[in-house]
């Protein structure tokens, strides 16, 4: 006894006593498939067209997977999406994305998928202004009402998208 051999022999022979049979023995059943479409995964993360054509060479340079392989283990794909944040920026054609410093490799997207402004101009303008501001040492933002601001609904709608900003209110 202690051989495999053996413990096979007894299974077999244990098996065969109690008439079981069948899958419900299969006690090494491999567990149920969790893997994901490389496409449908990479659509899901923003990259569509040549982006995700791009997008799937760097997977495979990064050996997570390989050319002609159409499914991804669910456990690699928090890597995938790591290595695929540190390499790659999601930009749109609009100017103030498309120009943006950034020494990741830029790749076009349409706009609702631009890491920038996910579609919304306002959210980029936002965020440059927040940047233009703190860069030159202004720390408060003081909205004046009444001013028209192209594209930009309220006051309140200035607030959000200039965002942490020490926020004096109305004029
Ligand atoms: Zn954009």
């Amino acid at each position: 006894m202690g051989t495999a051999t053996d413990h096979a022999q007894l299974l077999n022979t244990w098996l065969k006593s109690t008439h079981i049979g069948g899958p419900q023995v299969m006690l090494t059943a491999p567990a149920p498939s969790t893997d994901v479409d490389i496409q449908r995964f990479l659509e899901r993360e923003g990259f569509v067209g040549d982006a995700l054509n791009r997008a799937r060479t760097i997977l495979e340079a990064a050996g997570l997977t390989r050319p002609g392989k159409r499914r991804i283990s669910q456990t690699k794909l928090d890597r995938a999406r790591d290595v695929l944040r540190t390499q790659l920026i999601r930009v749109c054609h609009r100017k103030s994305c498309r120009d943006v410093e950034d020494p990741r490799e830029r790749v076009f997207v349409p706009t609702a998928s631009c890491e920038l402004c996910g579609g919304s101009p306002n959210r980029r303008a936002g965020d440059l202004a927040r940047q233009a501001m703190l860069a030159a040492g202004y720390h408060r933002l003081l909205v004046q009402t009444g001013v028209e601001l192209a594209g930009v609904e309220s006051d309140m709608e200035w607030f959000a998208l200039v965002g942490p900003l020490e926020r004096l209110g109305h004029g």
